[in-house]
C-alpha cells in the first residue's frame, strides 16, 4: 500500500453559538494566528469554513460601535492572511445569527433564539439572501487578498445540510460543487436542529451525489468529502477519558471562552458503532499522546482522513499536540493536503 495520504484539515471559523458568544480576540484571532503559524511551518494547506452570517451582523452593528468595527477589521485582516498563506476560505452558515442580540457593553452576542438554528427552518427568501451574501463576503475577502481561489465548497452549520432540496438550487446558482458536512452513520434530532447520515455510504469516503448527499450518484454534479472518525474500544475510550480528566485537573484544558448552543437532544446515535466500539469525529480538539497514536494507525490504514476543528476550542496544550502530530505525520507519510489535486 502506498504511503500517500490525502489529509483534509478543516476549521469552522466561528464564535460560540449560545447565550455568550465569547470575544473575537480569544475565539478567533489568537488561536487562528497560532494555527496558521503551525500549519505553515509544517507545509500543510487547510480549509476555513467562515461563519458568514455572523460577519454580516457584525458589519451591521459596526457602524454604531467602535469595538465591533475593530473586531470586523481584525477578522478581515486575519482572513486575508489565511488566504495569502495558501489556505482556502469557504462559507459556513449558522442561520440563527439572524436573531442574535448584540451586547454593546461587553462587545459580546447572545444567540439564545434558536428558531432558525436549522437552515431548513428559514423562510425561503432568507435562505436565498443568506447564501448569496455569504458568497459575496468570501469573494470580497479573496479579492482583497488578491486570490483567484474558487468558492466552490460548503459546510453546513450544525451539519444541517438536510433536506438537501433547500440547498440544491443555491449550490447550482452559486457554483458550489463540494459538500463537507456528512459523517456517515451519525444522526441527531434535537429541538434546535437535526441531521441523519445513517444512509451515507461507509465504503467510499469521497463520492459524487445529486439530490441526496447520503446517496452515491456517479453522474451527480456535487462531490461529498465525508468527515472521518476515530474508532475506540471500551478500554481505549476509558483511557482517553482518564487522560482528558487528568489534563483538565492540570489546567491544560481550554479555559471558558463562551457558551455553546443549548439544545434538548431527542435522539442521537451512530449506526456504525457496534458493540463496545465508539467513533468520535476526527479533530484536533482533545488531542493527546494517546489519541495521536490512534490517529497515526488509523491514517496508516486509510488513504483519506478529514479532520474538523474549531480554533475557539483549542488549548495551549492541544496546540503543542498538533505540532507533534503534524511532525509525525510528515515523517511517516507522503501527505497531500490539497483536495483539488488529489
Ligand atoms: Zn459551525
Amino acid at each position: 500500500m502506498s504511503d500517500r495520504k490525502l489529509l483534509l484539515i478543516t476549521f469552522d471559523y466561528e464564535l460560540f453559538l449560545g447565550d455568550k458568544s465569547g470575544s473575537v480576540r480569544d475565539c478567533l484571532i489568537l488561536p487562528t494566528d497560532r494555527l496558521i503559524d503551525i500549519l505553515d511551518m509544517q507545509g500543510i494547506k487547510s480549509y476555513f469554513f467562515v461563519d458568514t452570517v455572523y460577519l454580516n451582523r457584525l458589519k451591521e452593528v459596526s457602524n454604531d460601535h467602535p469595538s465591533a468595527r475593530r473586531d470586523l477589521e481584525e477578522i478581515t485582516t486575519q482572513l486575508i492572511r489565511v488566504v495569502k498563506s495558501g489556505h482556502e476560505i469557504h462559507p459556513h452558515i449558522h442561520s440563527h445569527w439572524n436573531d442574535a442580540i448584540y451586547d454593546s457593553e461587553n462587545n459580546d452576542w447572545s444567540l439564545k433564539n434558536k428558531r432558525y438554528y436549522s437552515f431548513a427552518s428559514l423562510p425561503g427568501e432568507l435562505r436565498n439572501n443568506f447564501f448569496g451574501q455569504s458568497l459575496d463576503i468570501i469573494r470580497s475577502i479573496l479579492e482583497r487578498a488578491g486570490s483567484v481561489q474558487a468558492v466552490d465548497s460548503y459546510r453546513a452549520g450544525g451539519w444541517t445540510i438536510q433536506p438537501f432540496e433547500n440547498f440544491r438550487p443555491l449550490f447550482i446558482q452559486h457554483g458550489i460543487k463540494h459538500e463537507w458536512s456528512v459523517m456517515p452513520g451519525k444522526y441527531q434530532i434535537s429541538d434546535a436542529h437535526s441531521f441523519d447520515f445513517r444512509n451515507a455510504p461507509s465504503q467510499y469516503p469521497v463520492y459524487r451525489f445529486d439530490r441526496d448527499p447520503c446517496r452515491i450518484d456517479e453522474k451527480g454534479p456535487f462531490k461529498e468529502w465525508t468527515i472521518s472518525s476515530l474508532t475506540m474500544n471500551r478500554y481505549e475510550k476509558w483511557l482517553d477519558f482518564k487522560i482528558s480528566g487528568l489534563l483538565h485537573r492540570m489546567g491544560k484544558r481550554p479555559a471558558f471562552k463562551g457558551n455553546t448552543v443549548s439544545s434538548v437532544i431527542l435522539e442521537q446515535g451512530d449506526s456504525q458503532s457496534e458493540g463496545g466500539h465508539r467513533r468520535q469525529m476526527a479533530s484536533f480538539e482533545g488531542l493527546n499522546p494517546f489519541t495521536i497514536k490512534k490517529y497515526i494507525s488509523a491514517i496508516k490504514k486509510s488513504g483519506y482522513f478529514h479532520f474538523i476543528s474549531h480554533p475557539k476550542m483549542l488549548s495551549k496544550f492541544e496546540f503543542l499536540m498538533v505540532i507533534k502530530f503534524l511532525k509525525k505525520l510528515n515523517r511517516k507519510f507522503e501527505i497531500k493536503t490539497d483536495f483539488r489535486n488529489s
